[in-house]
């Protein structure tokens, strides 16, 4: 092999090695958000950047148990291949806990175990949409579900949120000009319970009437629901899958619920819905660890779940608090902001002439991190936005990130 001076390590290699990655690569985006992430790692930054749980609250003590005996008494099976669907007992766990949790009617066989429920978008991606297919999503909404379609060559349409979720009547405007143009969408993905990234939540005439759509307009929903254990107030979202077992496909995570760590998701759907995906589960990666599948159910038949859930949500609630009475206390007059009755986020307005991108590093040399709106647009719009979360940083850091917001907002302002 010939080698040329001057690469990072010293060597520039005569082989184009970029020209070897196939042309897919090009339709993959990194999220935004890993890299804000880096970015803060190891300064002295507050995150809100982020989307992740308080690790204050994981059950680590009834983990560390549930983890040895289940290596202790199932050695051997917990270290070994398992099946593409995922074991039969964390199944039927997954199902009970649907029950528990307002969603009754589904069977193991209407289940898949993913690797989080960012695979499961990943492979509902890969086998429903083709190529120049039409995929409706919220304006905003979960970034890595926009880069998955993405990889896979969708072409987006979007509907606006408002207080109440996604904009039913416009999104039937759409769906009526797609129609009139000869063209359909295949499938409406939304995040209907304290969504990520604007925290609200589609009230349930609207999921009524989404569900009606579906079926005039022939298309299929994927229902993406991390969030809904963590309500605030005393709502009654009825989740969309607990009224169509057909055109909705359901995926939630234990992220939230218990550890992001355990990369332990699963998708509920018609069984035809699951055979495509245990295939393009087989290619991916043959099946979720063993060991954690095994922890998760000892955990759900344990109660650790059932436990874990109520006080991090009590966390939560506090944490939502002191982030909206700080905005209240030094951004009021500056911007506008959702007031989420769950989940982890909170979505921030600013002046129309704010470009929360460029102000971003003004903010990390202050000393706070938050997301750019426009990430969570498939248009490029919301400019002048933002994504704060609540549920990582402690409620000092909360009061204290947000002051320091708002000092960048107006310095930003005032230029
Ligand atoms: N969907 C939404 C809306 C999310 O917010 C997240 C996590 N941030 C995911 C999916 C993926 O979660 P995980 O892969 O950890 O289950």
């Amino acid at each position: 092999m010939q080698f040329k001076s001057t690469h990072e390590c010293g060597w520039e290699l005569l082989l184009d090695i970029k020209s070897f990655i196939a042309d897919r690569v090009s339709l993959m985006e990194s999220s935004e958000i890993r890299e804000i992430l880096e970015l803060t790692e190891g300064k002295n930054v507050i995150s809100l950047a982020g989307g992740l749980p308080d690790p204050n609250y994981f059950p680590v003590d009834e983990m560390a148990e549930i983890a040895s005996e289940i290596i202790k008494e199932y050695g051997s099976r917990a270290l070994q291949y398992s099946v593409t669907r995922g074991l039969r007992e964390f199944r039927t766990e997954i199902v009970k806990f649907m029950e528990r949790s307002g969603t009754p009617g589904e069977r193991p066989y209407n289940i898949i175990v993913t690797s989080g429920s960012q695979q499961a978008l990943n492979l509902l991606a890969q086998i429903l949409v083709n190529p120049g297919e039409i995929v409706i999503v919220e304006k905003p909404t979960y970034l890595a579900a926009i880069n998955v379609f993405k990889a896979v060559g969708a072409r987006f349409e979007g509907v606006p949120v408002d207080n109440e979720g996604m904009k039913v009547d416009e999104l039937e405007e759409k769906l009526k000009a797609l129609k009139a143009d000869g063209k359909r969408a295949k499938i409406v993905y939304t995040v209907p319970t304290a969504q990520n990234p604007s925290g609200v939540s589609m009230s349930n005439e609207r999921r009524e009437r989404l569900l009606e759509l579906a079926e005039e307009y022939d298309f299929l929903i994927i229902e993406d629901d991390p969030y809904s254990h963590f309500m605030f107030e005393d709502v009654d979202f009825k989740r969309l899958r607990s009224k169509d077992k057909y055109r909705v496909i359901y995926t939630s995570t234990f992220s939230k619920i218990l550890a992001p760590g355990l990369r332990l998701g699963w998708v509920a759907a018609h069984p035809d819905i699951i055979d495509a995906l245990e295939t393009a589960k087989q290619n991916a990666d043959l099946h979720t660890p063993t060991f954690n599948q095994l922890i998760a159910t000892e955990a759900l038949k344990r109660g650790v779940v059932d436990k874990h859930i109520p006080k991090v949500k009590e966390a939560y609630k506090r944490k939502r608090d002191v982030m909206l009475e700080a905005l209240e206390q030094h951004m009021s007059g500056m911007a506008t902001w959702t007031k989420p009755v769950g989940g982890l986020f909170i979505f921030v307005y600013l002046d129309e002439n704010i470009d929360t991108k460029e102000m971003l590093p003004q903010a990390l040399s202050a000393g706070v991190a938050y997301v750019p709106g426009s990430a969570f647009y498939i248009d490029g719009s919301g400019r002048n936005t933002m994504r704060l979360n609540f549920s990582y940083p402690s409620e000092e850091e909360i009061k204290s990130a947000i002051e320091r917001l708002a000092k960048v907002v107006k310095e930003y302002s005032d230029k």
